[in-house]
């Protein structure tokens, strides 16, 4: 996922891991809802690149 605010990439394969460690550690599920946990930004799916 991508925020176009923060000009910041979130892997996929990392997103849950991420997810977990906002919940447990500062009681935020923006990354649930797709939202970027910096800014609040509705995170963009990046396209994948066709032909890789
Ligand atoms: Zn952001």
């Amino acid at each position: 996922m991508y925020c176009p605010k923060c000009e910041k990439n979130i892997p996929d394969e990392r997103l849950d891991e991420i997810n977990k460690r906002l919940q447990e550690q500062f009681n935020k599920d923006s990354l649930s809802k797709g939202l970027c946990p910096v800014c609040g930004t509705k995170l963009l799916a990046p396209k994948k690149k066709a032909g890789k």
